[in-house]
Formats: structure tokens, sequence, C-alpha cells
């Protein structure tokens, strides 16, 4: 049995049902969950913490992200394209990925993540070239587990080439039976459904441009025969609207739920051109969406009316989305950027600092399906995040605890990432790999990507 004892925290910002704040306690964490948080509490742990000047928040959950994207950021040639311009020329790339370049591309972007807050992260890996292994995800599952961090791989696909009216290369694209055979392997080989679990796969088609009918219909029932998640990209640009109008004579959202891709197990990425019907029907069918706005910025795509959906009810996480869109993978930058792009659009109609934080915990637990996660109480998963407030950007922090990530914003990484009550990050870095000799090794496999060899 694992334990650990974070000794007398500066301040607690639990995300609870009232969203409380505690001073001076401490937490106790035993085999992964948390076990008890009061006052000078009478116990023994293993590992020990002192919460001296400490400010202790629930783990992040990135609701979004594609980490074979870290070895193509920052590529002068794709910087001012928008999304179909700029996945035509990506896909050139792409087709390049190897076992090994998944591997790494996954160590380096849940490293990051980690090292930023974020406990719990989703990938959405679709891109499986004919000359590799279709055993990507297994790859990435690895390097989740040995970097100590809570991982949700979504088995993505895409089935519609260029030749078939798709926007992607014909060899990058599966059929259908292979999809749902790897898919099946993957969620029956790894699919973890018990509180506290480590990994859980869920199902994802790319976007509606990439795959077919067909596939998004049979990917569901397979989904909701072994009661597995499914996550898409919709509603991204007017690019998708139109295709879908041109392709099918239905607005995005109309197609999918034509496709039975509708309900509380379905979650999309992006999600900025709904109308308010469409809003009305997600919240009514307690469809979610994982809001990427550093993506949304950079590929010019719009802004997701976040105000309408929360007020809609409809369940919103924050996400990352991939690292060539975004160039980097940190939730808490995603959080700084969530609040001032809609404070910016909204004023005092926009979504508060603190709302921002909850979109990131507990509103990511709800969007994957993880109600063990999301908070610091007892009985949760011990996942959470330590930042010393003892430091000059942190001074006038106390103030408001709850706030301090969106307004003042941490731009380096935290002091302490908990994962199942083990610490993966410790003074800011990793604790279980060596981040220079992998950081080395994925610099020269994204060289070798990037320049086609
Ligand atoms: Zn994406």
């Amino acid at each position: 049995m694992t334990t650990l004892l974070i000794k007398n925290a500066e301040a607690l910002v639990s995300m609870n049902e009232t969203c409380e704040i505690l001073h001076s306690v401490d937490i106790y964490c035993e085999s992964g969950i948390i076990s008890r948080i009061g006052h000078d509490l009478d116990v023994v742990a293993e590992d020990v913490i002192s919460g001296s000047g400490m400010y202790v928040y629930p783990g992040l959950i990135n609701t979004h992200h594609h980490l074979y994207q870290t070895f193509t950021r920052n590529l002068p040639g794709v910087q001012n394209l928008e999304l179909f311009d700029w996945l035509r020329a990506l896909y050139r790339i792409w087709r390049g990925l190897t076992p090994e370049m998944v591997y790494y591309s996954a160590l380096t972007g849940l490293g990051e993540l980690l090292k930023y807050g974020c406990t719990t992260s989703v990938d959405h890996h679709y891109v499986f070239p004919r000359q590799a292994e279709p055993t990507l995800i297994d790859r990435q599952i690895e390097a989740a587990a040995e970097l100590g961090m809570r991982f949700h791989p979504c088995r993505g696909s895409m089935s519609l080439g260029e030749s078939d009216g798709g926007l992607p290369p014909d060899d990058v694209v599966q059929t259908t039976d292979e999809i749902l055979r790897d898919s099946q392997r993957l969620i029956e080989r790894y699919h973890d459904s018990e509180p506290g679990s480590m990994c859980q796969i869920a199902l994802a088609p790319c976007s509606p441009f990439s795959v077919s009918a067909d596939l998004l219909e049979q990917t569901a029932l397979l989904a909701r025969e072994y009661g597995v998640r499914l996550h898409t990209h919709l509603a991204e640009t007017l690019d998708e609207e139109r295709f879908c109008i041109e392709a099918v004579g239905m607005r995005p959202l109309a197609y999918m739920e034509s496709l039975g891709w509708l309900g509380p197990d379905v979650w999309y990425a992006h999600g900025i051109h709904f109308s308010d019907e469409e809003i009305n029907l997600l919240a009514q069918t307690r469809t979610g969406v994982a809001h990427c706005p550093t993506s949304n910025e950079k590929l010019c795509s719009g802004r997701a009316l976040i105000e309408r959906l929360l007020h809609a009810g409809v369940p919103v996480g924050l996400a990352v989305d991939g690292s060539a869109s975004n160039d980097c993978s940190s939730m808490l930058a995603e959080i700084r950027t969530a609040y001032l792009l809609h404070r910016m659009a909204m004023g005092n109609q926009a979504p508060t600092p603190a709302d921002i934080l909850e979109l990131a915990t507990k509103g990511g637990a709800r969007l994957i399906g993880r109600p063990d996660l999301g908070s610091i109480e007892e009985g949760k998963a011990a996942d959470m995040f330590l930042v010393n407030a003892d430091t000059l950007e942190w001074v006038g922090a106390d103030f408001d605890p709850a706030s301090a990530p969106a307004t003042i914003g941490l731009h380096r990484p935290v002091d302490y990432t908990i994962v199942a009550g083990r610490i993966v990050v410790k003074d800011g870095r990793l604790v279980n790999i060596d981040e220079t000799a992998v950081a080395r090794k994925a610099r020269e496999l994204s060289r070798r990507l990037c320049s086609g060899r």
C-alpha cells in the first residue's frame, strides 16, 4: 500500500460541491485514493511533502490532444495556413510516422502536460500509415505507464482518402474492417472501467470529412456494445460545415445525429459553429464539448460560445489540442488563454477565472466519464498539483487562490504533480524518466520525420 501525506498545505482549492477553499490542512492518500483531509492528522506515510507556502489544486484533465503532432510543431511551412490546407500539408509529413516516433512523441507531450499540472490526458491518434505497425496506440499506452500518468487514448481512424473525396492521402487511411477490429482489440486489452482506472479507451473516427458514414455508424454501435465513449472533431470550421452540406445535405451536428452520435457518452472537440437550437440539442442529450481555445485562435477557426454552452447546461471541458495547432502542451497556459479570450469577447458575461479552472478539472472529469476525478475530496483519486506561492510571481495570489491560474498564470512547471497518490513531478522535473535523454532522442526523431528520411 503506497501512502502519501501533504502536511499543512497553505491553501487547498478543493473544487468540491461548494468549491470550498481550505487552509492549513493535511491531505492523506492511501493506495491511490484521498483517504483523509483535516487539521493535524495523526498518520504516518511513506512519502511526506511539506505544504508550507503550497497551494494544492485538483489535477488538470486534458480532454483532447494529438501527441504525435509534438514532432511537427513550429514548422515554418504551415504557420499561416487554416485547417483544411494546414491538414493537407501536414498529412504529407505525418505519413512517415513510425512506432518509435509515436512512443517518443507520447513521452514528450505527456511529460510536458504532467510538468504543468495535468494528471489525466486524452489522446486522439488517427494517423495509421500503411507502412507502420497498427499497434501505435499500444506504444502510447506504454509511454503513459512509464511516466505514471492517467491516460485515455482514443482509437482514431480515417477511412475516406483523397480518391474517395476525403481530405487525407490514400496511404494513411484504413478499411472499416481493419479499424473496427483494432478498436475491439484495444478495448479488450486495455480498457479498465473501474474507479481509479489508469487507462480507458474511447473510439474516435477523425472527423466527418475523413471517414465514411458507415464507419461512424458502426463505431457508435461497437462503442455502445462495450460501454466505451465516443469522440471526434465537430463544428470546428466553416469549411467543415460547407463540406457536410455539400456532401450529405446536412449541417455537421444533424449529420452526426443521423448516425447515432448524440448522448452523454459522446464528446466533440471544438464545437465552435453551433446554432442556438444545436446548443439546446447538445444540452438535452448531455453531449459534451472539449474547448481548445489556443488551437482555435492559431487556426483562425473562431471562438466557441462557451458562455452559451455553459448556460444551456452542455458538459464542457478544456483541452490543449494537438501540438501542431497549439505548439505547447500546457493546460495551465490553456486556462489563461481561455480566460482572456472570453473576457475580451464577452466582458462581464464571460466565464469567471474560477469557472475556467472548473472546466479544466470537474468539467473534464464529467466529459470523459470519470466521477472519481476532478476534485480533491475524501474517496476521490489522489490526483493533484502543488504550486509554491512563496515566489515573486505569485505575490498577491492569496486574495483568490482559485482564480490565480487564470488571472496570474503559472509560467513555469509546477512544484509537484501527484497521480494516484504517487509523486510524478518533483521540483518541476519528471521523476520517472530522464528528461534530457528523452528530449535529445525526440528531437532527432522529429528532425527525421520532418525531413522525410
Ligand atoms: Zn484535434
